[in-house]
């Protein structure tokens, strides 16, 4: 199960994005792929579409964000802002939640 939420702040590890940090915008668990907002980015040349329902669709260059494989992003710690592996930690009371392996925050 990828340990990154939706949500979560990322930098991405390979890739044209080397060293960009983004926030999750979605997660495919089933995938393994997440999508990190500014992020392998690819531009569209979109036609212009006349239609019904299609108001308001420009044609032209669109950039759009698209999915990256979950291990190719490295979890950023909101507490000590490097990038770092998700641990876990059981809670009180029953469940776990997730820390930061570096200094031990919650993440
Ligand atoms: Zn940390």
């Amino acid at each position: 199960m990828p340990s990154v939420r939706k949500g979560d702040t990322v930098q991405m590890l390979s890739g044209k994005d080397r060293g960009k940090q983004g926030r999750v915008v979605r997660v495919w668990p089933s995938k393994g792929k997440v999508q990190v907002e500014g992020v392998n980015q690819v531009k569209r040349h979109e036609k212009l579409r006349v239609g019904r329902g299609r108001a308001g669709t420009e044609g032209g260059i669109v950039t759009k964000d698209m999915p990256v494989h979950v291990c190719t992003v490295a979890l950023v710690c909101g507490s000590c802002h490097r990038p770092t592996r998700a641990g876990s930690e059981p809670v009180e009371g029953g469940g776990k939640r997730r820390v930061c392996r570096k200094c031990g925050g919650a993440l």
